[in-house]
């Protein structure tokens, strides 16, 4: 199994979860050109939100592949020109969603919208992953997946400070950002993972995604994970990836 996110930023994501014989997508945020050299075959899309960022590539994508979108109808009402012409399949959050050798299990987040994160599990190897993206906090339910998986991709969007002091967003913008309707910071993630950590959880990697280039880096990010979490240093990596991670190594 392997989780290639060829595109993570509050700009575009899409990410590949794929074996040798599956490969699904979840999210559609960039241009068909953008993953037409990378992936082959994808026999499903999933979409976390209908947020520009995780659906602007949507309707080239689900017809150049011809695999079925999943989504839920309360995440698509808002936005129903990207989906124009595109099939749609009402995601069911039980139960789980077969497809090929994965089962794919959505549970909402806590977004400006109807939004979801995925459980996704290779029933062949046993590994699973679990995606949280764009949610301004944690639920119990999250935690529930993200103590089950073996690679947690979880969103690490903003560093608190930068927020605070970018100047470009007006003061509602930053407000929505770190409201408990926008994104995770650096420190809301490392917490949490500390906490799953302290209840003795082992991830095989974990791998933080949607970071801002406006309001996170790099060094921003290692150094609270540095400061929270350092005994995972060996297993993090930051999305996007130039190729696919593999679990099976
Ligand atoms: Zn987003
Ligand atoms: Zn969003």
């Amino acid at each position: 199994m392997t989780v290639f996110p060829i595109a993570s930023s509050s700009s575009g994501n899409l990410c590949v979860i794929e074996n040798s014989t599956t490969s699904i997508i979840i999210d559609a945020g960039i241009p068909l050109k953008g993953i037409k050299p990378l992936c082959k075959k994808v026999d499903a899309i999933f979409v976390t939100h209908s947020h520009t960022d995780h659906v602007s590539g949507i309707g080239p994508i689900h017809r150049h592949y011809k695999a079925p979108i999943y989504i839920k109808r309360s995440a698509y009402n808002d936005k129903p020109k990207v989906f124009e012409k595109c099939e749609l399949v009402e995601l069911q959050e039980t139960p789980a969603t077969l497809i090929g050798d994965f089962i794919v299990e959505p549970f909402p987040t806590k977004h400006d919208t109807p939004s979801f994160g995925y459980y996704v599990t290779d029933w062949s190897s046993k590994r699973s992953v679990c995606l949280i993206t764009d949610t301004g906090f944690i639920t119990p339910l999250m935690k529930k997946y993200a103590s089950k998986a073996d690679v947690l991709m979880l969103e690490a969007d903003y560093d608190v400070t930068s927020l605070e002091e970018f100047e470009e967003y007006p003061d509602f913008l930053k407000a929505r950002i770190a409201s408990d309707w926008g994104h995770l910071s650096n420190e809301q993630s490392t917490k949490f993972i500390r906490e799953l950590l302290d209840e003795g959880k082992k991830f095989l990697k974990v791998v933080f995604i949607h970071m801002s280039v406006r309001t996170n880096s790099e060094e921003l990010l290692m150094n609270q994970v540095e400061k929270d979490i350092p005994e995972i240093l060996p297993i993090v990596t930051l999305a996007p990836t130039i190729k696919p991670i593999d679990l099976d190594e």
